[in-house]
This record gives structure tokens, C-alpha cells and sequence, in this order.
């Protein structure tokens, strides 16, 4: 992979053999060229030459972009309009805000009743987060209930018809829970297992791919490279905080790499208060600073009972905070000429009255 080189993108309707001659063109030129594409639209990467002169009749470029350092498909000039990334009926990127609310772990049905009833009763909500596989630091907490978890989540679902985003931990797990998840969460601490990377990227399901909290922007975006170069151009980027000297919150919310990534990339960016602070006084106004720095999504941990959570309790909304968090919200966003998301299809109200609120 050259230090330097060219990214050369086309318009969708170029046709195969056009692009074999462009490959060979560059080849010959010691380009070592190798075509990607992100979503239809093929681009071709090769080291810096002079310029070309392509024979009449062969289509060019609509856009040549100097890269480097490993980030091709990420790059926001690919696609200056941004990318569009649909969860189920949800659609995020499209300027208006996304959120998506509910416990950090699924414990139980009476727990998932009660959250799920409150956050799809509150207008705004597009999707519902609930792990079923935990990550935990200590191999003696609480892990999720695992297949029983997605189990409750895919009931959650029948209930409110939101979408389910949910953590996969595992290759091997990948196929089983993209048959109930609507898309899939990368942690933290998985950002760079870029097997499990690559396995979700052929799924071609949508991904939350969260910043490692001792990754930097760049090692972010080039882990959502693994995604993009395995055919699936629906991946949002979610800042969840970084590990810094400072620990009067669990991590470091980095409120410039929201600015950034949305500057650096056409992704969709996602904020995830509750895992960065770690305190559910602070969710509300860090909430709002991410929406104010261009966030096109929330992802905020809320709870019936957060003092009897069996994961991340502390960090918890109550449904009452989540309620008056949103009402603030809206106001915020009409301020910035945006809009709440809302799921149309959805009427939250059927939802509360078969009986899950
Ligand atoms: C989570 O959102 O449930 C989670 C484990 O977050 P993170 O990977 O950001 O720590
Ligand atoms: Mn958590």
C-alpha cells in the first residue's frame, strides 16, 4: 500500500470491461491499481502516477481524491453527500437526529417490558439498544443472557415494531444474530478484531462501530475500512470516549472527533453519552453538545430500576430523565433547522396499549 496514492471514482453505470481497462492502464504505469467499490459506485486505487490520457469513448473519473494512509472508502469526498445507513424502518444520516435507547444488558422480560414500554413511549425513539452478549472486563460479571437475551430483544420488537441494534462479540455468533438483530453493535473493545470486522462486513447488515477507547480517529476509520472493503456501506461511527488521565468520568467524551469524523468521513456519526461519562447527570448536557458538534444519532442506556441493573446501573437514565432529555432535545435540534427522527410506520401509542408500558 503506497504512502500516497489516487483514488479514482466513477460513476455507477461504468461497466466491467471499461474498468478492466482502466486497471490496465494504471498497471501499466505501476499504479499496482485494485478496484473497490462503496456501495455501487466503483473506485479504483493506485499509487500516484502522472496524469493519464484515456483513450476516447472510455469513461473518466467523476472525482480523483489523493489519499493515503490505509483510508480509501471511508473518505467523505467518495461520497460528499453522505451515506444514509437504514436499521429497519430508521434511517440515519439523513439530517435529522436518531436516537436509540434502552438498557445496557437484557436481564429479563419484566426488565425489557418495562424499559422497552418507556423509551418506545417516548416520541423520537427509532430504535432500541439491549445487549445480550456483554463484554465485561471481569470474566465474573455478568456476560448477558445470551441466545435467551435476543430472544427477549426479538419480542421487544413485536411489541413497539422498533428496530433492535444489538453487540456481537464473536465471529462465530454473526450469522446466528443477524437473523434477529437489525444491526449489529461492534464494542469498544472489539474495534479492532478485524476478523469479526470483515465477518460482519459480508452480512451487509448495518453496523454501530464504536471508537476503541484507546483507538485514535484514524485507527477508528480505518477499522470501518474493514466494513466498507467487504461490501457493506452501512456502518455508523459512535464515540463513546477515549481513556485519558482525567477519571471523574468513566472515559473522555471527544467532542472534536465528532466535528472530525463527520468532516473526514461521509459516515454517519453516532454519540454514546452513557459509556462516556458514565453518570446519568451528565448524559443530558453531553447529549446536547453532541448533537450541537453535528451528531447524527444518540445511543443512551435507560432503565426501569437502574439501581438493580445487573450491568452499567450507574450510567442509566430513568424513563422520567430520558422523557424530559428528549423534550430538550427537539427544542435543540429545531434550533439547528433539524428535525427529531421518528419511525412513521410505528405508532408508539398501539404499542403502549398492548400492554408492555
Ligand atoms: C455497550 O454499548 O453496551 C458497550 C459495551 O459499550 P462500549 O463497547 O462502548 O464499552
Ligand atoms: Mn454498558
Amino acid at each position: 500500500m503506497p504512502s500516497s496514492e489516487m483514488l479514482y471514482v466513477f460513476q455507477p453505470s461504468a461497466q466491467p470491461a471499461e474498468l478492466d481497462e482502466w486497471l490496465a492502464l494504471l498497471a501499466a504505469r505501476g499504479g499496482g491499481p485494485s478496484l473497490l467499490r462503496l456501495g455501487p459506485t466503483p473506485v479504483i486505487a493506485a499509487a500516484e502516477t502522472a496524469e493519464i490520457t484515456a483513450p476516447a469513448g472510455l469513461p473518466r473519473p467523476v472525482a480523483t481524491v489523493r489519499a493515503g494512509g490505509g483510508v480509501r472508502l471511508t473518505r467523505r469526498e467518495i461520497r460528499p453527500e453522505g451515506t444514509v445507513v437504514s436499521i429497519g424502518p430508521a434511517r440515519i444520516g439523513d439530517g435529522r437526529l436518531a436516537v436509540f435507547a434502552g438498557p445496557c444488558a437484557v436481564e429479563s422480560r419484566e426488565q425489557m417490558d418495562a424499559v422497552v414500554g418507556a423509551v418506545a413511549a417516548g416520541n423520537g425513539v427509532v430504535g432500541l439498544r439491549g445487549g445480550a452478549f456483554k463484554p465485561r472486563t471481569s470474566p465474573y460479571a455478568f456476560h448477558g443472557l445470551k441466545w435467551s437475551g435476543l430472544d427477549l430483544l426479538q419480542e421487544a420488537r413485536e411489541k413497539t415494531g422498533l428496530p433492535i441494534l444489538t453487540e456481537v462479540v464473536d465471529t462465530r455468533h454473526v450469522e446466528r444474530v443477524a437473523e434477529i438483530a437489525d444491526a449489529f453493535q461492534i464494542g469498544a473493545r472489539n474495534m479492532q478484531n478485524f476478523e469479526l470486522l470483515r465477518e460482519v462486513g459480508e452480512t451487509g447488515r448495518p453496523v454501530v462501530l464504536k471508537r476503541g477507547f484507546g483507538c485514535t480517529v484514524d485507527e477508528t476509520l480505518s477499522a470501518a475500512e474493514y466494513i466498507l472493503a467487504a461490501g457493506n456501506d452501512q456502518v455508523i461511527l459512535c464515540e463513546r470516549g477515549i481513556r485519558t488521565f482525567e477519571h471523574a468520568t468513566r472515559f473522555t467524551l471527544d467532542i472534536s472527533a465528532v466535528a472530525l469524523l463527520k468532516q473526514r468521513s461521509h459516515l454517519p456519526v453516532m454519540v454514546d453519552p452513557s459509556h462516556s461519562t458514565g453518570r446519568p447527570n451528565l448524559v443530558a448536557p453531553v447529549s446536547l453538545a453532541a448533537v450541537a458538534a453535528g451528531a447524527d444519532a444518540l445511543l443512551i442506556d435507560v432503565h426501569a430500576q437502574p439501581e438493580q441493573a445487573l450491568c452499567d446501573g450507574a450510567q442509566a437514565l430513568r424513563p422520567s430523565g430520558f422523557h424530559e432529555l428528549m423534550g430538550r432535545l427537539e427544542m435543540l435540534v429545531l434550533g439547528l433547522g433539524r428535525d427529531v427522527s421518528v419511525v412513521m410506520d410505528v405508532d408508539v401509542r398501539d404499542a403502549t396499549v398492548a400492554g408492555i408500558a
